[in-house]
C-alpha cells in the first residue's frame, strides 16, 4: 500500500504523520514551533526514520502563505508575525531534503480537504472550514476546488459590527484592531476577560459576546459564498455550549432569508465539529499528499 506523509505546520506546534488515511496512521510526531532551522529540521528527521518511504508529502501550513503552484515563491511563508518564520521556503526546503513530490497549501485549506475527503464534507463541492484558536482562518472548496483566487482567503479578519459600550476591547490585531479574529480568537478571549478561554466557566457571559460575533461572521459567510456546510475546528471550539448558542445567532440574523431547509431546519447538521476531531490538519496533509502523488503520475501534456 502507497504511503504518504503529511505535515501540519502551525505556529504553535508542527504535526507529522505518515499513513494512508485516518483509520491507517502508521506514524506521528508532535513538536513545537521553535526557529525554522530546529522545525522543519526535526520534520525531515522525522520521515528520514520512518522504515518505509513516502511516496508523496502534503503541507497544510501557517500563513500568510503564497500557495500559487506557478509562482516562484510557491510554499513560501510569507508576511508573517511570527518572529524569524517570514519568506520561509518551506516546501522547497522539505522537497530538496526528502527529494518527493511536495504538496501545499494554507491549514486550513489542508483541514478542509481532509473533511472532504473522510469526514464532514463529504461529497460537497463548496463549503468552509474555519479554524477559532490562536487566529480566526477559514478555506474550503467553491464548486469542487479548494479556494485561492487572488492569494488565499482571509475570512478571520473579515469586519464585524462592534458595539464599543458594550464592549469596550480594542481587539487583538496588529492589522485591524477589531476585525473577526481581533474581538474572537483564543487571545481576544483571553485578554478581554484575563482568563484563558479553558479556564472560563460554560455560563460565563464572554461565551455569548463570542457566539454573537461568530455568528456574525458566519452570516456573511453564508451571505458570500453560499456554502453547503459550515465546519468549526480549533481550540476555543472545544467550549461545546458555543455551537448551539451560534447555530440560533445564525439563525436570528439571517432571519429566514436564505431559504434553505439546511438553515431553517436542520442547522445543527449545517454548522458543524470537524468530523475528524483534532486530525483534520494532518490527515488533510496526508490528502494532499495524495493529491500530488496523483498529479505527478500524469504525463506531461
Ligand atoms: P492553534 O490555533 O495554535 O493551532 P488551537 O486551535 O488549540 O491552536 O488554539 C489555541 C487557542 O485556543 C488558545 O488561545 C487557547 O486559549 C484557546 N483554547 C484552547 N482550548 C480551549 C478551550 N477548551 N476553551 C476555550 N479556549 C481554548
Ligand atoms: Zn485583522
Amino acid at each position: 500500500m502507497t504511503l504518504y506523509g503529511g505535515i501540519e505546520a502551525g505556529g504553535t506546534k508542527f504535526i507529522c504523520a505518515v499513513g494512508t488515511g485516518p483509520n491507517d496512521l502508521r506514524a506521528v510526531a508532535r513538536f513545537p514551533t521553535t526557529t525554522p532551522a530546529e522545525t522543519i529540521g526535526q520534520a525531515i528527521a522525522f520521515f528520514q526514520q520512518q522504515p518505509e518511504p513516502v511516496a508523496a508529502i502534503g503541507i497544510g501550513s501557517f500563513g500568510p502563505v503564497d500557495p500559487d503552484p506557478s509562482s516562484a515563491d510557491y510554499g513560501t511563508i510569507t508576511s508573517t508575525p511570527k518572529p524569524g518564520w517570514q519568506n520561509v521556503r518551506l516546501r522547497e526546503q522539505i522537497q530538496a531534503a526528502l527529494r518527493v513530490p511536495v504538496g501545499f497549501d494554507t491549514d486550513v485549506n489542508a483541514a478542509a480537504l481532509g473533511e472532504h475527503r473522510w469526514g464532514a464534507a463529504r461529497g460537497l463541492d463548496t463549503f468552509i472550514y474555519l479554524t477559532v484558536g490562536t487566529g480566526i482562518g477559514g478555506g474550503g472548496m467553491v464548486g469542487g476546488r479548494l479556494m485561492h483566487g487572488l492569494i488565499h482567503p482571509e475570512m478571520g479578519h473579515i469586519r464585524v459590527p462592534h458595539d464599543w459600550q458594550a464592549d469596550p476591547f480594542a481587539g487583538t490585531c496588529p492589522y485591524h484592531g477589531d476585525c473577526l479574529e481581533g474581538l474572537a480568537s483564543g487571545p481576544a478571549v483571553e485578554r478581554r476577560w484575563g482568563v484563558p478561554g479553558d479556564q472560563m466557566p460554560p455560563d460565563h457571559p464572554g461565551w455569548q459576546l463570542q457566539a454573537h460575533y461568530m455568528a456574525h461572521g458566519l452570516a456573511t459567510f453564508v451571505c458570500t459564498l453560499s456554502p453547503q456546510r459550515i465546519i468549526l475546528g480549533g481550540g476555543v471550539m472545544q467550549q461545546e455550549q458555543l455551537l448551539p448558542m451560534l447555530r440560533k445567532a445564525v439563525q436570528t440574523l439571517l432571519n429566514g432569508y436564505v431559504q434553505s431547509p439546511a438553515i431553517l431546519e436542520q442547522i445543527d447538521q449545517y454548522i458543524v465539529p470537524p468530523a475528524l476531531g483534532g486530525n483534520s490538519g494532518v490527515l488533510g496533509a496526508i490528502a494532499l499528499a495524495e493529491r500530488e502523488a496523483r498529479r505527478t503520475k500524469r504525463p506531461a501534456r
